[in-house]
């Protein structure tokens, strides 16, 4: 059995003034491709008769849409690797589902349309993908297995990925072919930040997709939220059942979409929210500490620039904190020049810079840079890697420098690269627990800073994501669709399709 890895994972939101270009990508091939699924390595409980054959993969941190060339030039690497592979059984396809490619819609269907031309109409392709991936008929159409994350956080992320390694392995032994795939999508568009799995009515609802799957006669059931921050027609939820019984495919797959319908009001913010002003003053006033903050319209982690510095001018606005009495940390806003002006002015000394807004210049009142003056308090430059060794996302690798500037109580830390601060190792030489308050530009917290935070809430901020989807301006997404069309919206028609 040849089965073939590979694919591009990339979530890139529409209304980000970022572009994201072949640098931004992790490319692996060969081994170090091989090496990111441990379970391709023998003796992990797949059968020795699987071969895998590693072809191309490229992952970017969330960011603005991918250019087209970088697009072009993956795709091409992608399918020159399939052409040259010899003959494949099936194609371990990873990918994430919300890229948006310059001058392209449906990305993924595009890519995976021409995935399948050059494997052939034979080979099976087993898709791993984020919840937050969207699903189009024309893109479900190309696969066989298709499957996502049940978790958000995704705290399943690799088992998702060796499920869809399973599936495919399985179903490649029994030699029954390809499955059904009972497909619909669900008009209802919702931010990440309201489908946390950690809360009703997510939790319940991605609760049932195992029970689902262990039917008789269904290989797989999974649920997709879809990508809010796109404006394409495909953006909304989608439900695929997969199985050899067309009818309950069918069956289940209109049970789990009308539910996910009927319970399209329930959902609602992982946290309390309020805009940025509200939050700063109830964690200042509040005894928990250190008192996290998420800054999620700027969220890298979704599609955010990274560098507006909005909340940085909130948090100076607030008295307590520009004289210290109350302290804050504020990682990471994007912003290569400043960082060099305090490497330049070195640890210790005064510096006055420009912060931010440069990415996003333009973007509206929320994107003028600050002008920050402050001490710099530290200084970080991870050694440069070796002359010739492939260069990794500095992103995921942490990579790029760092400063640290202090003015009154607030501590900001300005990177080199757009960088997220999920785990307290991102934080570096900076201990978030030694602060009052934490602002951090992340939607829900990831589960380190989750059990760091003693309070947390979640500032509805201007940027690229922002999480008030009805201020974004949408204007290519199907309609009617909630939350855009509430009014005399009457249920949908959520009949699946066999595919
Ligand atoms: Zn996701």
């Amino acid at each position: 059995m040849r089965i073939a890895i590979g694919g591009m994972a990339i979530e890139s939101s529409q209304f980000c003034p970022h572009r994201s270009t072949y640098d931004d990508f992790r490319v692996t091939r060969g081994a170090d491709l091989l090496g990111r699924y441990a379970w391709t390595r023998p003796g992990a409980g797949f059968a020795a008769e699987v071969e895998w054959v590693p072809l191309v993969h490229a992952v970017a941190l969330p960011g603005g849409p991918v250019e087209r060339d970088t697009y072009d030039r993956i795709k091409s690497e992608l399918l020159t690797r399939i052409r040259e592979a010899g003959p494949l059984d099936g194609l371990v396809y990873d990918i994430h589902g919300a890229m948006s490619v310059v001058g392209l819609d449906d990305a993924e269907a595009d890519l995976t349309e021409a995935v399948r031309d050059a494997l052939g109409p034979d080979a099976l392709i087993s898709a791993a993908m984020d919840l937050h991936g969207n699903v189009s008929r024309r893109f479900a159409d190309r696969l066989d297995l298709l499957t996502a994350h049940r978790l958000a956080p995704h705290e399943d992320a690799w088992e998702t990925r060796e499920r869809a390694a399973r599936k495919l392995v399985g179903r490649l032994a029994s030699g029954k072919g390809r499955p059904y795939r009972a497909w619909v999508q669900v008009p209802v568009l919702l931010p990440g930040e309201k489908t946390s799995t950690r809360l009703e009515p997510a939790k319940s609802l991605y609760g049932r997709l195992a029970a689902v799957e262990a039917l008789d006669g269904i290989v797989d059931a999974a649920i997709w939220v879809g990508y809010a921050w796109a404006d394409e027609e495909r953006c909304r939820a989608a439900v695929v059942v997969t199985g050899d019984d067309p009818d309950l495919a069918l069956a289940q797959a209109r049970s789990l979409a009308q539910e996910y319908w009927d319970v399209r009001r329930d959902f609602v913010f992982v946290g309390p929210t309020g805009d940025a002003d509200t939050c700063i003053a109830r964690a200042v006033a509040s005894p928990a500490r250190p008192f996290l903050i998420s800054d999620s319209g700027d969220n890298p982690t979704a599609g955010g620039a990274g560098d507006l510095a909005y909340m940085l001018g909130r948090l100076l606005a607030h008295e307590d904190l520009a004289s210290g009495r109350v302290t804050a940390l504020h990682p990471g806003i994007t912003d290569p020049a400043a960082v060099a002006a305090c490497f330049e002015a070195g640890a210790g000394a005064p510096v006055e810079v420009e912060v931010g807004g440069h990415i996003s210049a333009g973007t509206g009142p929320h994107a003028e840079p600050y002008r920050l003056t402050g001490t710099v308090t530290a200084l970080q430059d991870p050694a440069a890697p070796a002359p010739g060794a492939p260069r990794g996302n500095p992103a995921y690798d942490g990579g790029g420098r760092s400063a640290a500037v202090t003015c009154g109580g607030v501590t900001v830390v300005l990177t080199e690269r757009r960088r997220p601060f999920h785990t307290r190792a991102d934080f570096g030489p900076l201990d978030p627990s030694a602060y009052d308050i934490v602002v951090v530009k992340i939607g829900y917290l990831e589960p380190e800073l989750y059990e760091m935070a003693a309070d947390w809430l979640l500032a509805l901020t201007p940027g690229g994501v922002d999480q008030d989807l009805t201020r974004l301006g949408h204007r290519r997404i199907a309609r009617p669709l909630h939350p855009f069309d509430d009014a005399g919206f009457e249920d949908p028609d959520l009949t699946p399709v066999l595919l």
